[in-house]
């Protein structure tokens, strides 16, 4: 089995929200609610949920973009909770990102050399300007654009070059860890497979790890090692490849069977809606949509236990 690269410990995450717009009155919303997760050295990690899950929450904190309440960020050894901005500076070249909506996440202000060139610079890496201009055109070249490219604006590129452009950026530091969030949601469908290639050929020549989100099961099931299954802020199943066809949590098996045929709309739904995540119920919170629920689903909130080796579900139906 590959090696734990990074560890989140009970890792928890609120924040006050109006009860009404009107109001003035908050109440605690928990984003991300005691998660306990592994993230192995080299593996595709899919985490899937339905949106408002609280998956792009988990994905920042694990990246240190937002700090959590609780709960603690190992990588390898180290305690990330507990470094100093100045020593999370250094790690933070090892850990990238890739959002969703490139054309948000680049400044439309900078050419597409300033855009690259701006993280070396930040980490004090390639003083010698015509160094760092080779490395980005070799970048360019690793994530399928022409050299030409650094010289243009992001709003001249297509969607699928701003996000090639997005995975450059991530990639230029050399990074060992990286969180795609939705990386191909906000592409057009005929894009969407070439960037999932890209994400995988470069996974394959420089072994970097993924924590891929997307609320797309049967896309994420097709590239993932392990899938993570959130709900309402909780990791409530892990499964590796090999269980993929098992019997699951409740949930994940509504999420599977959910999956539309090929051709059609791939975003999986389940039956009834979420509860509001401000006044969550007792006991198990997918109870309100469970159809296998009992009376104790009602009480007592199930853990994530190992029911086979590789395979963590968090559900009454299972011992
Ligand atoms: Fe359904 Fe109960 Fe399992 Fe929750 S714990 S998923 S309500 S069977």
């Amino acid at each position: 089995m590959r090696e734990t690269l990074l560890r989140a410990n009970n890792l928890s995450k609120s924040y006050k929200v109006k009860t009404h717009p009107l109001s003035v009155q908050k109440k605690i919303l928990w984003a991300v609610n005691g998660v306990n997760l592994e993230i192995r050295r080299g593996e595709l990690l899919g985490l899937v949920g339905e949106s408002g899950c609280g998956k792009s929450t988990l994905g920042r904190l694990l990246l240190l973009l937002e700090q959590p309440d609780k709960g603690e960020i190992w990588w390898e050894d180290i305690c990330l909770t507990t470094l100093k901005p100045r020593q999370l500076k250094s790690w933070r070249r090892f850990c990238q990102p890739i959002f969703q909506d490139p054309f948000a996440s680049l400044n439309p202000r900078q050419t597409i050399k300033q855009i690259l060139e701006e993280p070396l610079l930040v980490h004090g890496i390639l003083k010698d300007k015509r160094k760092r201009e080779r490395k980005i055109v070799r970048i360019l070249r690793e994530v399928g654009l022409p050299a030409k490219v650094k010289d243009v604006y992001p709003h001249e590129l297509s969607g699928g070059q701003r996000q090639r452009v997005a995975i450059a950026r991530a990639l230029i530091l050399e990074p060992m860890f990286i969180v795609a969030d939705e990386p191909t949601s906000a592409l057009d469908v005929s894009v969407q497979a070439q960037i999932v290639n890209l994400l995988l050929d470069i996974q394959i020549q420089k072994g970097i790890t993924y924590l891929f989100i997307s609320h797309n099961l049967s896309l994420t099931a097709l590239i993932a090692d392990r899938i993570a299954v959130m709900y309402l802020g909780r990791i409530i199943e892990i499964m590796e490849r090999k269980h993929f066809k098992s019997d699951h949590h409740p949930y994940t098996h509504a999420l599977w069977q959910a999956i539309p045929a090929f051709g059609k709309k791939v975003e999986a739904t389940v039956a009834g809606e979420p509860p509001n995540p401000l006044s969550l119920p007792k006991g198990c919170v997918f109870h309100p949509r469970c159809p296998e629920k009992k009376k104790i689903c009602t009480q007592e909130v199930p853990m994530l236990k190992e029911i086979t080796p590789g395979h963590f579900v968090a559900c009454h139906l299972f011992g």
